[in-house]
This record gives C-alpha cells, structure tokens and sequence, in this order.
C-alpha cells in the first residue's frame, strides 16, 4: 500500500487548492449553511458551481481528454475529492450520471452515445437519475416489471420507478426495463437512456424525514426512446447494469473519510459546548469512531493504491461500500448518544446551532440501503470474495 503521492499529483493539489481558494464562498464554509437553502434553490447553486468547475479545467479529473476530462491519474482524483471536502464544497448534483453512467458509457457505449452524453453530462447540463428499482425490485433487481416493447425504431416503455434520486429535477434516465416479453429473472432486460422531459412521464415527488425531496417516483405511459439509445446491447441489460454497479459500490473512500473526519470534528465540538466531553462512556465511543475513521482512511489507500496498479475490485468494492456507509451511520448513532432523547427535537440545545448535523444525521440511516443494502453486500463478500457456500 502506498501512503503517498508523487510530485506531479502534489503540485495539481497546490493549484487545485489555490483555485478553491478564491471560487468557494465564504458563506458555503460555514457547516449550517446548505441547511438553510431551500432544496431547488440550493440545486441552482450547485449546479452553477459544476459548470464553473468544468470551465476552470477542474472537472472529469481521471477522464480522458477526448471526454472533456484532464486525463489525470485516480491520485489526482483521490487529492481532488480530497480538497473538495477540506473546504466544503457542495456534493455534485449529478452523482449518478458522473460516477456510474459515464464510466460505463466509456465501457460499453456506441460512439454516438460516447459523443452525445459524456461532456454535456460532465458539465451538468444535463442531470441523470437511475431507474432501476422498483416497488418490489430493489435488492432483488432482477424482480424488475417495467416493460419496453419494440415498435419500429422506438421502444415504448410503460411501468414504475420508485426512490429515483433528483427525479424532480432530472433530464435524463438510464432505467432498467424488459425488452422481451415473458423473460425471467436476469434474461431478457435492457438498459435504456430515456429522456424524461416527454408526456409519457410522471414525477412523483417524495418527501423524507428531513424534509427534503430529493428522490421521487417515476411513471412510464407510452414512454418512448430510440432503440439506438439502448446501452450494452439489447437484452444484455443484466451484464450492464453489473458493471454499472460496480462503480457504483467501489468509489475509492478517502474523500468520504475527509468529509466524515470534519463531521467527527464537529460532534466532538459538540460534545464539549455541552460538557460531555468528560464522560468516560461517551470519550470510549468517541475513540472508537476515531479508530473506525482511521480504519476508513487506511483501506481507501489500499484500494487506490490497488487501482493505480490497474487491478479490477469487483465484487471486492462491496468490502468499501459497506466499510464507509457503516462507519458514517455509526458516528450519527454517537451523536444520538450524545443527545440522548433530544436528539428528535428541532432546536433541541438553545444557541447550538446543530440544524446540519441532525440533518445529516437523518441522511445517515439511508447509505445502508441505497447502492445495495448491508445485508446484500454482506453475502457478495461472503459468496464471491471469500467463497463460503451460498
Ligand atoms: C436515499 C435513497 C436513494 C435511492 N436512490 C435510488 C436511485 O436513484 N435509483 C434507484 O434505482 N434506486 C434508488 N434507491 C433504491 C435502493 O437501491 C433500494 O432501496 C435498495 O436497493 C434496497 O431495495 P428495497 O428498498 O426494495 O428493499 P428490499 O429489497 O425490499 O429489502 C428489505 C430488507 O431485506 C433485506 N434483504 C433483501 N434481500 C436480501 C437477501 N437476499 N439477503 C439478505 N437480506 C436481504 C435488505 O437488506 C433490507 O434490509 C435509493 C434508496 C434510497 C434509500
């Protein structure tokens, strides 16, 4: 494992930080501040903070230049995600489309998809969701209902998406339908790039504990999409979507233990404002997520070190994906603990403003669903990393 990085990925860190520097606004910094945007508003700013980035050079960093990317090394990435979260920077608005999409579009997309939806994507201009799950197909995919039936160069889908994250806001979705009638299981389903802004399509909001909307449902009636604007190949969808997945669950860590680290920081903040810093329960569950947190840091350097050597995770991202979403869900269950019952009340200590980590603190209990549950990353780790009988 290499703990370091090399003098050309430390000079980008000093550029990439000079920028930042003098383009994050102060008021972004301060750790209530998103808390207090309302949602499509806060949607504007990020937005128009992506297209920012694109223009300064600052986007795509591991991405060939043909893409629109700066071609860099996943070290320049890991140091991008890095000084991002040092100062606050918003979480990209559209984490789908970048993060998953785009890396499969590179995989396995038609040039003419390569040249239509990477950079437009990249520079956000156009927001994807993912339509995968469904009301009884979440971390049984291959459950999946929707339907889309050939009629002449379309496919016309019709059928239901539930917990689409940016539904409201989407233009785009790469959803998951069956494209031949009366398949089973994993055989016979496509991945398809639909565009959501045609009367076929019906947003749904819904409305979490926070109060936020960031996810929603989506109906399909007569929904149409070219069949060229199938991914991986008609009635391949199974294979596509795995690889999709992958990407989805081995995002590398350290830019999650930086963000996390801060939020540690400010719990232990916290803590002391309320003179519990003393009590030795709270201090022992405290150095535990410290412990936890350092865990987090060592194994997202394992796993970039194993990348930069061009070695593939695959069912080995489950390991990462479970490793970060507990050890965030786990520093929350401290704060509660901190809290105790007021942990459920709005204002619960007055002149403390703790509105962004009880915010947060809701967000937590929902990583261990989304991008496959616990207990599904439990059994690829035990069935495919370590080879115990199903
Ligand atoms: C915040 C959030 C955002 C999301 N965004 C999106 C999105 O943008 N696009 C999208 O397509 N989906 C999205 N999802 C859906 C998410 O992928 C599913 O919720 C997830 O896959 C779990 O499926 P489910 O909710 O249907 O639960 P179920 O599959 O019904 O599972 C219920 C429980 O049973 C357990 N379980 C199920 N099968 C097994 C098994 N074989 N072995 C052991 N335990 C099992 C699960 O772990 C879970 O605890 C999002 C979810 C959340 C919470």
């Amino acid at each position: 494992m290499d703990l370091t990085f090399s003098a050309a990925e430390e000079a980008f860190r000093a550029d990439l930080r000079s920028w930042l520097a003098e383009s994050v606004p102060a008021a972004w910094r301060e750790p209530g501040f998103w808390a207090g945007v309302p949602d499509d508003e806060a949607f504007g700013l990020r937005r128009e903070w992506e297209r920012r980035k694109f223009d300064a050079g600052f986007a795509g960093i591991d991405w060939p230049t043909e893409y629109g990317g700066r071609g860099g090394t996943p070290g320049m990435k890991a140091i991008y995600d890095e000084e991002l979260a040092l100062v606050r920077a918003p979480a990209t608005v559209n984490p789908l489309g970048l993060a998953f999409l785009a890396p499969t579009i590179m995989a396995v997309g038609t040039d003419e998809q390569k040249r239509e939806v990477i950079r437009p994507l990249l520079r956000c201009d156009v927001i994807w969701c993912q339509g995968f799950s469904e009301p009884d197909a979440g971390s049984d995919l291959a459950a999946l209902r929707t339907s889309g039936v050939a009629d002449g160069d379309d496919i016309v889908v019709n059928g239901q998406k539930v917990w689409t994250t940016n539904a409201s806001h989407g233009d785009r979705i790469f959803t998951m339908v069956r494209t031949e009638p009366g398949s089973q299981r994993h055989r016979g389903l496509s991945m398809l790039l639909l565009d959501m802004h045609q009367a076929g399509v019906e947003v749904r909001p819904l409305r979490q504990m926070s109060g936020a909307t960031e996810f929603g449902e989506v109906f399909f009636t007569d929904a149409r999409v070219p069949a060229r604007e199938c991914l991986g190949g008609l009635g391949n969808g199974w294979a596509t979507a795995m690889l999709l997945l992958s990407f989805e669950r081995g995002a590398s860590g350290i830019s999650q233990y930086t963000a996390f680290r801060q939020t540690y920081d400010e719990i232990v903040r916290a803590a002391r404002a309320l003179g519990r810093d003393t009590d030795p329960v709270l201090r022992q569950e405290l150095g535990r997520r410290l412990a936890e947190l350092e865990c987090l840091r060592y194994h997202a350097m394992h796993v970039l070190t194993q990348v930069e050597r061009g070695a593939d995770l695959g069912a080995e991202s489950s390991m990462t994906k479970l490793q970060w979403s507990e050890t965030y869900q786990d520093l929350f269950e401290t704060f509660d603990d901190l809290l105790g019952a007021d942990a459920a009340v709005s204002t619960p200590v007055a002149g403390l403003d703790l509105s962004a980590l009880q915010s947060e603190g809701f967000w937590s209990r929902s990583v261990t669903i989304w991008g496959g549950s616990s207990q599904v990353q439990r059994n690829i780790v035990a069935e495919r990393v370590l080879g115990l009988p199903r």
